[in-house]
């Protein structure tokens, strides 16, 4: 076994005393014990490099006939007790009950150069918490997965990551569009990592059903492993425990709302306690920039999780969060206050980081008026956000003429000549303002926080594409090409590219459902 098995959740925290792997509600604990279904004939699809250095792994351990079997559950290695974890949440606005670990299986975590990483396999098989599914992940859903969630991290948003892809070599019966065209497709499972994967929904499980003795067990569980700055366990200190949650939270969206990442399913079972992103299921990049959109079919009717709604969702998750730490604390009060507070600061964090995307690091009067005009032009002129803000750093007084023609092929407006006199106006206001307050290193902080590629939403079907048919380049050339997200890369500028046409209406480039 390559790694130090160092488990703290299990031996801290309650266990389901039934060990039958059946479906059920489990009351008074905060998982259950269960292992991997093993597959038919796992292979190592990738490893991720950066995460193997994390991990303290070298090639030739992944190499080891061990690694594949442990990835994929096919081998529980002595002194390794896997679970599934125990939580409710709020789908779509409304109380869901009990959903926990249906498919994620916990191997165990362990300590390497100081940092705490717990593995889970996603995909393992059925668990006490499968409800009516069938526990599995299908490629599509985990190719997806494993290299969003490394892009995330290289991007520098707060997120989940993920060590291994594997193919389990069983097939899985999906309806992709829900539309009764049920079809096999290839199983995978992704090896997870991350502090812990302790979501907003273990907490309300708990608060919901009463258990308040197991809430204080799990609160004091996180603050103690996660959250050790704030103190010994008290009623100040859950209080401040709810603020730094809120403050990662906020954090975290704001990263999105940089990158124009759209989650999709921001259910509070999907939210980490840690603030960072997890649960990479129907989620998509904005390619033109519209606040209305959404990747998630399910979705499409109410727009619940679109990209405008991302930092109002947020907040209304807390809310969630706040009530459940409640009977913890029980005094509204001082909850209440960050609740009323999570706007305000949003809106500073936000526009901070916007004056970066657009060179500017001091305060001016008419900051807050020239991000909502570029806000409402992005928008109806339909400007590819990650082109747009990509190439702002190359504009300047003495090349207007010229930007305004380059803007024109950064958009999908079949009209985008109507547009051109406000986007002279727009920019400028911009030139007036560059002159005036501009960063003395305008283009390195905007290339520093406005990403050349991101894992645009067809980037990811072509990689599910070859890789379905046992072709795993795009898997690996994406992997490399984000890694450096912010750098140049010439030898890659096709993906730095508008969407093409054969993308827009296309299954899995602009919609997306839950069926993973
Ligand atoms: P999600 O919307 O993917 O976050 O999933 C919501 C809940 O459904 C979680 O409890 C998941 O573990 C569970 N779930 C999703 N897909 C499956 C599956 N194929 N098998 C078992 N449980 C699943
Ligand atoms: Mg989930």
């Amino acid at each position: 076994m390559i790694f130090a098995i160092d488990d703290t959740f299990t031996k801290e925290l309650p266990a389901d005393p039934i060990t039958i792997n059946q479906v059920r509600q489990v009351a008074d604990c905060c998982y259950s014990y269960v292992d991997p279904t093993p597959c038919v004939a796992p292979s190592m699809i990738h490893v991720s490099p950066d995460m193997m250095d994390k991990l303290g792994i070298t090639a030739e351990d992944t190499k080891d006939p061990s690694f594949v079997k442990l990835m994929s559950g096919n081998e529980v290695p002595q002194g390794c007790f896997p679970y599934a974890m125990c939580y409710g949440g709020h789908q779509f606005g409304s109380w869901a009950g009990q959903l926990g670990d249906g498919r994620a299986i916990n191997l165990f975590e362990t300590v390497v150069n100081g940092r705490r990483w717990a593995l889970q396999l996603k995909g393992a098989g059925l668990t006490p918490y499968s409800r009516s599914a069938d526990g599995l992940a299908v490629l599509r859903s985990s190719v997806r997965e494993y290299l969003c969630s490394e892009a995330m991290y290289f991007l520098g948003v707060p997120t989940t990551r993920a060590l291994s892809l594997v193919q389990t070599g069983d097939m899985v019966l999906r309806d992709v569009m829900y539309d009764g065209h049920p079809a096999y497709e290839k199983g995978a499972i992704v090896c997870r990592v991350a502090p812990t994967f302790i979501r907003f929904g273990n907490f309300q499980i708990l608060a919901a059903r009463g258990e308040t003795k197991n809430l204080k067990a799990l609160t004091d569980y996180t603050l103690k492993h996660f959250f050790p700055e704030l103190g010994p366990p008290s009623k100040e200190t859950y209080i401040r425990f709810f603020e730094s949650v809120a403050q990662k939270t906020i954090d975290m969206i704001v990263h999105w709302q940089r990158v124009g990442f759209v989650h999709g399913v921001m259910n509070t079972d999907n939210m980490s306690i840690l603030g960072l992103t997890i649960d990479y299921g129907p989620y998509g990049w904005l390619e033109n920039y519209d606040p209305g959109w959404t990747p998630n079919t399910t979705d499409a009717h109410g727009k619940r999780y679109r990209f405008g709604n991302q930092p109002a969702i947020s907040s209304w998750n807390l809310y969630q969060l706040a009530n459940a730490l409640y009977p913890l604390i029980e005094e509204a009060k001082p909850l209440e206050d960050i609740i009323h507070s999570l706007q305000d600061r949003y809106e500073s964090a936000y526009r901070e980081m916007m004056k970066k995307k657009l060179g500017f690091t001091t305060s001016f009067d008419e900051e807050k008026g020239l991000i909502a005009s570029l806000e409402e032009l992005l928008h109806s002129s339909e400007m590819d956000m990650t082109l747009f803000f990509r190439t702002l750093s190359d504009f300047d007084k003495g090349n207007d003429t010229t930007f305004v023609e380059k803007l024109s092929g950064m958009s999908y407006s079949k009209s985008f000549d109507q547009f051109i006199p406000a986007w002279k106006e727009w920019l400028d206001r911009y030139n007036q303002l560059l002159l005036l307050h501009a960063d003395p290193h305008k283009k390195a902080l905007m290339d520093s926080v406005n990403p050349k590629y991101v894992l645009r939403n067809y980037m990811a079907q072509i990689a599910i594409d070859a890789a379905d048919k046992g072709d795993y380049s795009f898997i690996e050339e994406f992997y490399t090409l984000l890694q450096k997200p912010y750098d140049e890369q010439p030898e890659y500028q096709r993906w730095f590219a508008l969407r093409p046409e054969w993308a827009e209406h296309k299954i899995g480039c602009s919609m997306l459902s839950c069926s993973s």
